[in-house]
């Protein structure tokens, strides 16, 4: 399949000229055809108002049509076959193994969301039935549920070409709530937002929903985004990337006349903390799974174990020797793109600047600058330095970590007190050190979204209880996920209903429940009719 490099607005690809931009295969420095065309403020325009007229008929779609929107996507994607790894694999070099896993994951989510989407109890409905003869006052018919909330902008990130791109996990949960979508394409992997954004406007067409429902849009730089999110018409911005992008754009969504919600998933150091007894039964092994979680995909995941600490020792010196031999045999790998590897170096440069800080391990084999490779690294330092500087605490986006040794108990403490907010911390110990550490977690469980126990961040679970968000900065708003079926309430907001004669109201709120959802019924979980 050729690619044309133009936006999609409403199914239809545009036939505009002007400024282009284009993308080279960031392992060979090979130009990519064919060049993009950049979109105008009012393509953005254009998109928003299609998705507007699109809202009414998309939301009243019944459920089991964008279920089967949301399989059709699947299928889609699927359909595209090794065209679209290809594709992607030149446009990020990211290894074909991994580009399968990602599409299976990104496969996977479309069909948990069509089944969350079928099962209906997601639309939360709450009834409390009138009681006209209570006393002192009558209570009347009250009920709620949730409600789309119209056009939403998706923002995809570089390093997840199709799990958090334009079939990514807010696509899928906005379509799903029934909330059209106009995504800005990744500039990094063009070419497959093209292939991918074809797919969805073939779905909605198979299953005859308005073309509307999805716009992808071309850009690189900032006027696209920006005129995006201030669109009047734009009701919520879901986005994944840089904390100074995502920030910038938080920034202007809130400063709108009607400021409107911004759903940012943003960077995170990840710290993870080494307690003794852990160390104690297993450094080595420690040392294996750290730099195992550290170097996976060139170290380009927001849940990359940036922070390591652990109490000084024995145990905790066989896990520094350990991680050292194994960092220093991690072969360089190219990362995203030049400007990835470009900010990564400049981020050792950072790190390595700070006086108290020592290399522990690097990788020995130099990198091939041309081919934006990365070099996997870690340091090591006090917690005097670590406390001192506060430039030590922020992310470098790739494969380097430091390690503090700590000397006390209160010292981990302290640390995690001064921490922003994480999308992950992690513990590795034994159920005493979990005991003997509890101040810690209670520290931690007020700085992050997701405290693992022996494991790493990396490797998402998409699932009804995973929560991938946190206190800002990790997140813009820390109440919601970005990853697992409880995204979809990003894109939703309560309505009630009092009063309304039961054959007026909305399906899920009537009193025959016609899909068997969970409902809380005058204070009670039932599936039954009310
Ligand atoms: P990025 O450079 O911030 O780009 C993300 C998207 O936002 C791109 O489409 C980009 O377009 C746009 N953008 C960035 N700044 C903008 C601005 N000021 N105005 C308008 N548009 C703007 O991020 P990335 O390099 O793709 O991704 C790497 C980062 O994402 C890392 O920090 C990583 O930790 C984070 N990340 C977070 C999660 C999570 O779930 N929390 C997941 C994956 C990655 P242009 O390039 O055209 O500006």
């Amino acid at each position: 399949m050729s690619l044309h490099g133009q936006s999609i607005i409403a199914g239809n690809v545009t036939s505009i000229s002007g400024p282009t931009f284009s993308v080279s295969n960031p392992a060979t420095g090979e130009q990519l055809a064919p060049s993009f065309q950049e979109a105008s403020a009012a393509l953005a325009d254009a998109a928003l108002i299609a998705a507007d007229k699109a809202f009414d008929d998309f939301r009243a779609a019944s459920a089991e049509q964008r279920a089967t929107l949301l399989d059709a996507i699947a299928e889609g994607i699927e359909g595209l076959g090794d065209e679209l790894l290809h594709r992607a694999h030149a446009e990020t070099a990211l290894p074909m193994a991994r580009l399968t896993g990602e599409r299976a994951r990104a496969c996977g989510q479309a069909r948990l969301f069509a089944k969350l989407i079928r099962d209906g109890s997601w639309v939360e409905a709450r009834i409390d039935r009138a009681q006209p003869d209570r006393q002192p006052l009558p209570k009347p018919d009250v009920r709620r549920f949730m409600v789309p909330l119209g056009p939403v902008v998706v923002f995809g990130a570089s390093n997840f070409p199709f799990a958090i791109s334009v079939a990514g996990t807010d696509t899928l949960s906005a379509l799903g709530a029934g909330c059209p979508v106009i995504v800005k394409g990744h500039p990094g992997h063009p070419g497959t937002c093209e292939l991918i954004g074809g797919v969805i406007v073939a779905a909605l067409a198979k299953t005859n929903l308005p073309a509307g429902a999805f716009s992808l849009v071309h850009g690189k730089g900032n006027e696209i985004g920006l005129a995006l999110v201030n669109h009047p018409l734009t009701q919520a911005v879901a986005f994944t990337g840089s904390l100074r992008g995502g920030r910038a754009l938080f920034d202007a969504a809130v400063s709108r006349k009607n400021p409107i919600p911004f759903y940012g998933e943003l960077g995170s150091v990840n710290p993870v903390f080494m307690l003794p007894g852990a160390l104690k039964e297993r450094a080595s092994q420690l040392a294996e799974n750290f730099v195992g979680s550290l170097t996976m995909g060139v170290g380009q995941f927001c849940t990359n174990p940036g922070l390591v600490f652990g109490l000084q020792g024995s145990d905790m010196e066989t896990f520094l020797d350990k991680t050292s031999a194994l960092v220093k045999a991690v072969p360089p790998t190219t990362m995203l793109h030049g400007g990835i590897s470009a900010s990564f170096n400049n981020g050792l440069d950072r790190i390595s600047g700070v006086s108290g800080v020592d290399v522990l391990g690097k990788s020995e084999t130099p990198a091939k600058s041309e081919a934006a490779q990365a070099v996997a690294a870690v340091y090591v330092t006090d917690a005097a330095t670590f406390e001192a500087n506060e430039t030590l605490r922020e992310e470098v986006f790739g494969p380097a970590s430091l390690v503090t040794k700590c000397s006390t108990k209160e010292q981990l403490e302290q640390i995690a007190e001064g921490f922003e907010g994480q999308l992950t911390a992690s513990i590795h110990g034994t159920v005493e050190d979990l005991k003997q550490h509890a101040r810690l977690i209670r520290i931690l469980e007020r700085k992050v979204g997701r405290i693992i126990f022996n494991a790493f961040g990396t490797g998402i679970e998409v699932c009804p209880s995973m929560h991938h968000g946190g206190p800002y900065p990790a997140s813009t708003h820390s109440f919601f996920t970005s990853i697992g079926t409880a995204a979809i309430y990003r894109f939703v907001r309560p309505v009630c209903y009092q009063g309304f004669p039961d054959e007026c109201l909305p399906e899920p709120i009537q009193n025959k429940n016609a899909r068997g959802a969970w409902r809380l019924v005058d204070g009670a979980m039932t599936n039954g009719d009310a």
